[in-house]
């Protein structure tokens, strides 16, 4: 905060907003309306609730597993994924499809699951190649080929700004989810149509809304923390009585209040708080989410035109701003709640869906 008084910038909402290359408007839009559309994921909360046998759901319910879901085969084999996740892309558009296979092909990935290495994934790209490199672990899990198709996605973004100037491939953190969550969003939505049981389905679905729960309220809550830490601190410390206090109160706002149990201590164990050089770590990846989300929307209205589209936006994130890198391609204002409200319909229908198919197994 002394650095920015030194800057002379408005507050301390201009530095992250700087690094993400946004305007406050659209921050400000985006919460509004996702305040406004959370409570549909109250819907979730209480049929959840229902599922696990409790009353209400609590702040560690929300990562328990569903009995009544199975997550499909957990024995999949690595050639199987590669041949579905190529398969779901080439629906998309045979760009992406044909780049996956080439990357899978040329041996870009290396996925073995094997003693001493962690789990997960990255991406990292070898510009002078015009080349990506893929390290993960391949578990056999839908999981794990969800998070194949997620670093695929990171692989292709690179890919379309292989050509562009040096300096013009680099984009800010709340684009950089953008292709690989779209890639996810892509697989998704074809398993959950091929899915063979109501139980696949649930599992599905239940974990595409506890990533919307974790985007819309988790990291609404941090948002709200840091904010009010940030104001409070300019006129003096906190103690960390205070420090609860106020993530409580987070908590609660950001999760209208759903729950009978919270984490009030969160503030202590959660990393990116810590993180000075990157102030408001969070925010940028609700961002990226709902603008994955609301990319895939547009699918429909773009028809055979919109893998181009999409192209043009991944291009656009290198050298624009967020708002003009969407308008131009897209043609979406994000400064305006039409956009963020498409993105929020589709998490509306995941919830619709989940109570449909969940409906014939609570007593
Ligand atoms: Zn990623």
């Amino acid at each position: 905060m002394t650095k920015y008084r030194r800057l002379g910038v408005q507050d301390h909402l201009d530095s992250p907003l700087i690094c993400n290359r946004m305007q406050r408007e659209t921050l400000e839009t985006m919460w509004s309306v996702i305040s406004e559309r959370k409570p549909i994921l109250l819907k979730y909360f209480e049929r959840k609730a229902q599922l696990l046998g409790i009353e209400k759901m609590a702040w560690y319910d929300q990562l328990a597993p569903l009995p009544q879901a199975s997550s499909g085969k957990d024995d999949l084999a690595y050639d199987e994924a590669c041949d579905t996740i190529v398969k779901s892309f080439n629906e998309f558009s045979d760009h992406l499809g044909g780049f996956s296979e080439k990357a899978l092909k040329e041996g870009w990935v290396e996925a073995e699951d094997r003693s001493g290495k962690r789990q997960g994934g990255f991406c990292t790209g070898l510009p002078a190649k015009q080349q990506s490199r893929i390290f993960m672990t391949y578990t056999g899990s839908a999981d794990s080929m969800s998070t194949l198709a997620h670093e695929l996605g990171h692989a292709y973004h690179s890919h379309v700004l292989r050509s562009q100037p040096y300096l013009l491939q680099f984009y800010p953190m709340n684009l950089a989810e953008t292709a690989s969550t779209f890639a996810e969003a892509v697989l998704g939505e074809k398993r959950l149509a091929s899915a063979k049981s109501d139980g696949e389905k649930l599992g599905i679905l239940n974990h595409m809304l506890s990533d919307a729960v974790a985007f819309m309220m988790n990291i609404h809550a941090r948002f709200i923390f840091e904010n009010k830490f940030h104001t409070e601190r300019a006129e003096a410390e906190l103690t960390s009585d205070r420090l609860t206090e106020i993530m409580l109160e987070a908590q609660k706002e950001a999760y209208c209040d759903a729950f009978d149990e919270w984490s009030n201590v969160f503030w202590i164990s959660k990393l990116h708080f810590y993180i000075t050089g990157l102030p408001f770590y969070n925010f940028p990846y609700t961002f990226g989410y709902l603008l994955s989300l609301g990319v895939y929307s547009t699918a429909d209205e773009f028809g055979e035109k919109f893998p181009e589209k999409y192209r043009e936006l991944l291009t656009a994130t290198g050298c624009m701003n967020a708002e003009e890198a969407v308008q131009s391609s897209l043609g979406y204002d994000l400064t305006k709640p039409d956009f963020w409200n498409r993105s929020i319909d589709i998490v509306e229908q995941r919830v619709n869906e989940f109570l449909k198919v969940s409906d014939s197994m609570i007593g």
